[in-house]
């Protein structure tokens, strides 16, 4: 059953604010000190004609518009894995942080998001709705949304247009789109940028991938992602390196919380995030021995991509 109309009641009790979240690499670029990077690999499956998608209560038959919407915003913002029916991959700009914080590092103590004035990540300021999934369902997004906020005490999704509430859907239209359109929009745009050369990298030698279960996450440091913007231009090439110096001690200083903590459940995340810190020196010495003849000769893409990590 769908519900015909949704609303939200956000009163910014930061109750969902329980990770990091996904960052475009101009947000992570321009917050380089509050989040740590990472690049988060899932299998995103083929949708079929008669599929039923179940979220707690709201459900949908997915008809042929339903798959062929989800195709194109597939082909749009992820990666083809081969074979059709293998689907595709996203590859994703991931804040990472030890579970045990279960709070995003940009949430203050009352419970307000610190970066509200200066700007939120596009897909903070798309929530509930998810700009990864076609329109036509975001009512199921919601429906599964609605769940998670209530298991952390918000009772903001609601069913239904209600006074002093934001309407989300109406019937099978989402009533807003700006911002999962804006932020669909800088997802296709960093395609170019830097998600179809780790692509590229990654589907040389695709056994891994195919051997992840749809909804399954890969984990790995962001290195390639600054390894193809600075290759772009000089400009583009500084930023990365003082990117990763800013990492290297955002990392550090994490760890060490970490290790003062004492606690064995996060052996394996402060490993991992030692795992990062390693490869960022690596792509420091990397980039300090770039050639200039292995910058883009393209000045027109070099522009428009420097004043977008400057914007
Ligand atoms: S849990 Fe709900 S009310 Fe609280 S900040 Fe998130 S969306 Fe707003
Ligand atoms: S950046 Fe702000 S809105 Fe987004 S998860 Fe963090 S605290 Fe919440």
């Amino acid at each position: 059953m769908v519900a015909r109309a949704w609303s939200l009641a956000c009163n910014a009790c930061g109750k969902c604010c329980d990770s990091p979240p996904a960052l475009t690499l101009r947000e992570w670029f321009a917050r380089r000190s509050v989040f740590i990077g990472s690049l988060a690999i899932e299998r995103v499956a083929r949708r079929r004609v008669g599929e039923r998608l179940v979220a707690q209560g709201v459900a949908r038959v997915l008809d042929a518009q339903d798959v062929a919407e989800h195709d194109a915003l597939a082909d749009a913002l992820f990666h083809r894995l081969g074979a059709r029916d293998a689907g595709w991959i996203s590859i994703t700009l991931q804040g990472y942080d030890y579970p045990s914080a279960a709070r995003c590092p940009a949430l203050a103590h009352d419970g307000r998001c610190t970066l509200h004035e200066t700007g939120k990540p596009g897909r903070c300021e798309a929530v509930p709705l998810d700009p990864l999934v076609p329109d036509r369902w975001q009512a199921v997004t919601l429906g599964a949304r609605r769940e998670s906020v209530r298991a952390l005490g918000a009772d903001c999704i609601r069913e239904g247009l209600q006074v002093e509430a934001t309407p989300l859907i109406d019937g099978a239209r989402v009533i807003d789109t700006r911002a999962i359109e804006r932020e669909r929009a800088a997802l296709i745009f960093e395609r170019k940028l830097w998600r179809d050369a780790v692509a590229a990298a990654l589907l040389a030698s695709p056994g891994a991938l195919l051997a992840l279960a749809p909804g399954a996450r890969l984990t790995i440091a962001p290195v390639p992602a600054l390894l193809a913007v600075a290759r772009v231009s000089g400009a583009c090439r500084q930023a990365c390196v003082d990117v990763i110096g800013e990492q290297r001690r955002l990392i550090e200083s994490s760890v060490a919380a970490a290790l003062a903590r004492r606690r064995s459940d996060e052996r394996a995340f402060t490993q991992e995030l030692r795992g990062f810190a390693l490869a960022h020196a690596r792509a420091f010495d990397e980039l300090a021995r770039l050639p200039a003849a292995a910058m883009s000769q393209d000045q027109d893409f070099a522009r428009e991509v420097e004043g977008w990590l400057g914007g």
